[in-house]
């Protein structure tokens, strides 16, 4: 009722982790008119002069873009954005092919990270009910009373009360630690053996040194590097390799070395001497994949974002899923009228199978974008798919298409994306057998005037037929 609404707009809303999706939470919230305090342990970025975080840009898709539309921030975070229409596989020997991401028209975006989370702060701050109170570190809280322990930069530590907690603290959420406490919450956490490492490739008489709207792949089977755009011209390459291997570079020449032997044509662009001295300008960074369940405790405490769900990085959908929480909760909120004490269990309820599914889809593409691009029957289904999808476009769906392009819930992609593979597989399959079935009907039928040729000639005859594909 109204009434219920009007007392729960008083209500003070904590939203720990002023970073991605924190900032657009805050958005989210203050939109409802709660006051809300968003606590980050950083220094306002929007000051600092070198901001310490993760990779330098993301790609932003469907999901995230329609998050961001909700409280009035795409046209701004897109207009910064530069759209990739399709991969670029380079091959070993320098050619470049594109794989499209899907129709025409449909792309994915290149956004500075600082930058969207600058705005998404600066959005935040418009609203007059919003506080950001930087350089406060949440230490601890407590699930019994909801008070959260601050230490502030100069060591001095706050206690602050709120009538909802909202995590949004990353992937090593102290939020969580709490959770991690309770019984009957699940909690998994893996490593996997690559790590990465960022190098820029700078403009060539101020031009992009590559075609600029591509996302460029170097897939390497147990290595791989991509490189996203930038608007300043540059690209940032993220090289992701087993950690053993990393540790096996240890010089300027052997970087040299293993670019001659795996990334060769990259080496003139990223210039072999910064490559030499960029190479070791920061240790290579850890990927970590994080599952839980439940995301919310009582009506106090819920978690987004990586701090409920890191994934790796490998599907470019992090980020994505992190900002589609915000908007899931939100239609949750509209839908339950508010009230935290069923908003947040049925968060959890809808949320939980699809942000697994997403965690288990990143760690599959992990091993595909490494090895399956370069597969000519993994090129051949994707061409199927995209085929099959322009003449039955609303029964074949690739699952790239549903990730990216869609809002299609994570976990029905992955049903459906099992469906329709079991479908094509038997098509195929079944076209194979026709073909041979009528092809040796055709021979037995009307049988070809065979040259007569020693079955030695015939052989090598048939050898000089085998073309690459
Ligand atoms: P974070 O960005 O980690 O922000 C957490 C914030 O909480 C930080 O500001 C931190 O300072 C603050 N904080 C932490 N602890 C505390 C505390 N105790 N008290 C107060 N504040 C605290 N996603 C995509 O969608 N597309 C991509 O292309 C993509 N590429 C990626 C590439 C790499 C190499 C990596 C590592 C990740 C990539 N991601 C991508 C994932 C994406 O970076 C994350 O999903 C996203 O940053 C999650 O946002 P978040 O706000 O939940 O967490």
């Amino acid at each position: 009722t109204n009434d219920n609404k009007s007392i729960s707009k008083k209500k003070v809303v904590a939203v720990v982790g002023g970073g991605l999706v924190g900032a657009l939470n805050a958005c989210y919230f203050a939109k409802r008119g709660f006051q809300v305090e968003v606590f980050e342990s950083r220094e306002d970025i929007r000051q600092a002069k070198i901001v310490k975080g993760r990779s330098i840009n993301l790609a932003l898709s469907h999901r995230g873009r329609q998050a961001l539309k909700q409280v009035g921030m795409e046209d701004t975070i897109v207009s910064k954005g530069i759209p990739m229409h399709s991969r670029m596989i380079h091959s070993l020997n320098g050619t470049q092919s594109p794989i499209p991401y899907g129709k025409k028209g449909q792309y994915i975006l290149s956004v500075d990270r600082a930058n969207l989370n600058k705005e998404l702060l600066s959005a935040a701050e418009t609203y007059p009910n919003t506080n950001l109170n930087f350089a406060h570190k949440l230490l601890d809280w407590s699930t019994e009373t909801g008070a959260m322990t601050f230490v502030r930069a100069e060591g001095a530590k706050e206690e602050i009360q709120a009538d909802l907690i909202v995590g949004c603290d990353g992937a090593f959420s102290a939020i969580r630690k709490q959770f991690l406490r309770q019984s009957r919450f699940n909690y998994s956490q893996t490593y996997i053996p690559h790590g990465y490492l960022e190098l820029t490739m700078p403009p060539i008489n101020g031009e992009f040194a590559m075609k600029p709207n591509y996302l460029h792949i170097w897939p390497r089977n147990t290595f791989m590097m991509i490189a996203l755009p930038n608007l300043d011209k540059t690209f940032t390459c993220t090289l992701f390799m087993p950690f053993e291997e990393f540790e096996k570079v240890t010089t300027g020449d052997q970087v040299i070395k293993f670019f001659q032997k795996y990334f060769p044509d990259a080496i003139p662009l990223i210039g072999a001497e910064a490559l030499k001295r960029d190479y070791f300008h920061l240790p290579a960074q850890a990927m970590v994949s994080v599952k839980c369940s439940p995301y919310h405790f009582g009506d106090k405490c819920v978690l987004m974002g990586d701090a409920a769900h890191a994934v790796v990085p490998f599907y470019g959908q992090g980020m994505n899923a992190g900002f589609e929480d915000c908007l899931v909760f939100n239609e949750i909120m509209d839908q339950l009228n508010e009230d935290f004490s069923a908003v947040l269990p049925e968060y959890t309820r809808v949320r939980v199978p699809d942000d697994h599914a997403i965690a288990d889809l990143a760690m599959y593409n992990y091993v595909e974008m490494r090895a399956h691009v370069n597969s000519k029957w993994f090129l051949f289904r994707k061409y199927v798919d995209n085929f099959l999808h322009i003449i039955m476009p609303r029964t074949i769906i690739p699952l790239y298409t549903m990730v990216t392009f869609t809002r299609t819930r994570y976990h029905k992609a992955v049903k459906r994306w099992h469906w329709q593979d079991k479908v094509i597989n038997q098509g195929l399959l079944f076209c194979a057998a026709v073909t041979v079935a009528s092809g040796s009907y055709l021979l037995v039928r009307y049988p070809p005037n065979m040259p007569n040729i020693p079955t030695e000639q015939l052989w090598s005859r048939l050898q000089a037929l085998k073309s690459p594909f």
